[in-house]
């Protein structure tokens, strides 16, 4: 495949988020040029009838390396992004040995550039192995070759107030960010699915939306007692959102992220008993989607992270209690995204883009990704059809494990390219094997 950095490629008649077509030209890692432009000499990729969107940015991604690499690597997740439209992901630290230390983030930055499909940038652990009581070396993850700048203990929650008080005190020196899994344990012990009609129903011990609030709402405050900024991972809840808006309402800085299997599944799922549907936050009501949607398209929500959280047959391919929580989400959450912002029909692609990777970017500090393709901007986007609808089965996703809880559904919007720094990691649907250091 050609495509190598030096390569001149002029994407042809992109509809650039939706307003209008125009050729772009692609070198030196730059969108060097705009309008209607003779090829002379450059690689043309062909792009009547699609849609280009600036990259996709993923604030929240399980990468499983170092210590769960028969889930997922670092190259097997980052080939993942790439056809799912992502130019860049943030690595979650909750890897084994957990990323809180200098040596560990590094580590997971250079197997992304070695990997080279995504740019990958690692998320340090606010404490120490997550353990929730000794603050992490996060000055030392910040000032490493990682350049950490996202902290959280995602999985488990920062739960003793007085931690997550220091954390947000210390992060504030170099204008780091936590993000926190909001997630009172207390309120969820035993927990397997979310509580109400059907885990009463079922017999299964539930997982309390106050568990989730409450923790919004001590963090909010604390935010704002310290003049802090904190971000929330996947808010699952109708409850949550009210917290946000009132928060954002008094000018307090807080963001909130939205996964895509909590627009668009319920807790009816989880009457067959297949463990595909174990995720933690767990799957709510229709209630809870409907205002999840409105808070995305309203910005009150203000990112898609998929929380792509693979895992071994093993792990998954059991019963209920013993599985694992946890999805694939980073082929897929374009598509549910249109889906849930009110389909492909009437896609807003500019809200499309803001909330899938303007926003994200920026909230990662990730300069260059979030970009609209235009004249002078990183070459990072991604070209999709608008028109195309696909039938997901796990066993076609590049991800080396295949818990997708779409398998069989047809979903809009297929992804046909993705650039990083003008090389095309996927091109005409298929992934480039010449990626990355050699
Ligand atoms: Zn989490």
């Amino acid at each position: 495949m050609t495509g190598t950095p030096g390569n001149k490629i002029l994407v042809k008649g992109a509809d650039v988020l939706g307003r209008g077509r125009t050729d772009l030209l692609l070198a030196d890692g730059r969108v060097v040029e705009t309008g209607s432009l003779s090829a002379s000499g450059a690689q043309v990729v062909d792009a009547d009838g699609l849609i280009a969107l600036p990259g996709l940015v993923d604030l929240h991604t399980h990468l499983r390396q170092p210590g769960y690499e028969e889930s997922e690597t670092v190259l097997s997740g980052s080939r993942a992004a790439a056809k799912g439209g992502y130019t860049a992901v943030c690595a979650m630290a909750n890897s084994t040995p957990v990323a809180d230390t200098p040596a560990i983030v590094e580590q997971v930055a250079r197997l992304g550039r070695e990997a080279g499909y995504v740019d990958v940038q690692p998320i340090g652990a606010v404490t120490v192995g997550l353990a929730g009581e000794r603050l992490a070396a996060m000055g030392e993850m910040h000032a490493s070759d990682a350049n950490v700048r996202v902290f959280s203990d995602d999985g488990k929650c920062v739960h003793d107030p007085l931690v997550m008080r220091r954390a947000l005190e210390y992060v504030k020196g170099f204008g780091g960010l936590v993000a926190q899994h909001a997630e009172e344990p207390r309120l969820t012990d035993g927990a397997q699915m979310n509580e109400g009609a059907v885990s009463a129903e079922l017999g299964m011990v539930g997982w309390p939306e106050v568990a989730e609030t409450s923790i919004i709402a001590r963090d909010v405050l604390l935010a704002e007692y310290l003049g802090s900024r904190v971000h929330f991972c996947h808010i699952s809840t109708a409850r949550s959102v009210d917290i946000i808006r009132n928060a954002k309402e008094r000018g307090i800085d807080v963001t909130a992220e939205v996964c895509p299997h909590h627009l668009i599944l319920t807790d009816s799922a989880v009457g067959g008993y297949d463990p595909v549907f174990k995720v933690n936050p767990p799957l709510r009501v229709s209630e809870d989607v409907k205002a999840l949607r409105e808070a995305l398209a309203e910005g009150i929500i203000d990112a898609v992270a998929t929380d792509h959280a693979p895992h071994s047959t093993e792990n998954k391919d059991c019963e209920w209690a013993a599985a694992r929580p946890g999805m694939l989400g980073l082929e897929t959450a374009l598509s549910i995204t249109v889906e849930a912002l009110g389909g492909v029909d009437d896609a807003d692609w500019d809200v499309v883009a803001e909330r899938t990777s303007r926003t994200p970017a920026r909230i990662a500090g990730l300069a260059g990704h979030g970009q609209d393709p235009a004249e002078g901007a990183e070459a990072n986007l991604t070209l999709v059809d608008p028109s195309a609808r696909w039938t997901v089965r796990g066993e076609d996703l590049a991800s080396l494990s295949t818990n997708t809880p779409y398998a069989g559904m047809e979903l809009p919007v297929v992804v046909q390219s993705t650039f990083l720094r003008g090389t095309p990691t996927v091109l005409d649907g298929k992934l480039n094997d010449d990626m990355g250091e050699k």
